[in-house]
């Protein structure tokens, strides 16, 4: 059994969980938001591992010199040929929050953090029993930052991190179980409004991260035993499944060809058809 940090989340609807994570079907185009996101976090992570300016253009290909007069690469956001728009977002407005995001690592975080030992959008695993179940713990983390003994763990958020303390909470227990060294903190920065959210370590994290373990468990177990149960809310609005769902509560969607311009609605019927 596999747990990890954002799992509640993902449980909040079965049928979405098990056709996402365990059957992994097909969808029509992947959300803009998803994909500028997730380049954000590559971008990061890029110029991280190899000391250099973040790139942040979103122009056409070309070269400038970056921190420490080493040349860094500017290139444009790598969408598909198609993606996915829900109700009220716009594709300008998606890539302008994605650069001033990498704007502000760049201006703000990224100097800071040169010099220091760390690890980069690592995947760390802890494998235990939970009453005799073998269960195995585990999450990938944006930044690990190592001064010494000293540890703290860095989430880079697109959106707002106000609701990220339960998350910062699990990265903690994780390191602690899977190295055995506790960091000092967790910090979620929000990097288009530069708020940050810290959760300091203490031994309560321990019993408290149990307690959510096992509450998982049983809430995959019983996901498992339901894999159509429907449980339609806001988790809709991201779900990729919406528009072939009975029970959505989803906004209107809509598909933008990149190459064209041409945007369509969604129409409910559209993965029946297919
Ligand atoms: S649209 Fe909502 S209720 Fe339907 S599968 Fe997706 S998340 Fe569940």
């Amino acid at each position: 059994m596999i747990l990890y940090p954002t799992l509640e989340a993902d449980l909040t609807c079965p049928s979405r969980y098990v056709r996402a994570r365990l059957r992994k079907e097909p969808t029509l185009a992947p959300f803009a938001s998803t994909v500028l996101g997730k380049e954000v976090h590559e971008r990061i992570a890029s110029s991280l591992r190899q000391g250099v300016v973040v790139s942040q253009a979103d122009d056409p290909l070309r070269d400038v010199t970056g921190g420490g007069g080493r040349p860094v690469h500017r290139k444009t956001f790598q969408l598909p040929r198609r993606v996915m728009l829900s109700e009220g977002e716009k594709l300008d407005s998606l890539l302008d929050r994605a650069q001033k995001g990498l704007a502000r690592f760049e201006a703000d975080y990224r100097p800071g953090l040169q010099g220091e030992a760390h690890r980069v959008e690592e995947f760390l695993a802890w494998n235990l029993e939970l009453e005799g179940e073998l269960v195995r713990f585990m999450g990938k983390l944006d930044l690990l930052l190592s001064q010494g003994e000293d540890q703290e763990v860095w989430d880079w958020k697109t959106g707002n991190p106000k609701n990220s303390r339960e998350q910062l909470r699990l990265y903690l227990f994780l390191v602690y179980g899977a190295t055995g060294n506790p960091p000092r903190l967790a910090r979620a920065v929000g990097l288009e409004s530069g708020e940050e959210v810290v959760e300091v370590w203490s031994e309560e994290v321990i019993p408290w991260g149990y307690a959510w373990l096992q509450r998982m468990r049983k809430s995959l177990s019983a996901a498992l035993t339901n894999p159509r149960a429907l449980n339609p809310g806001p988790v809709c609005r991201y779900c990729p499944y919406a528009h072939a769902c009975p029970a959505s509560a989803a906004p209107r969607r809509y598909l933008l060809d990149t190459r064209t311009g041409e945007v369509t609605e969604v129409a409910v019927e559209s993965l029946a058809s297919e």
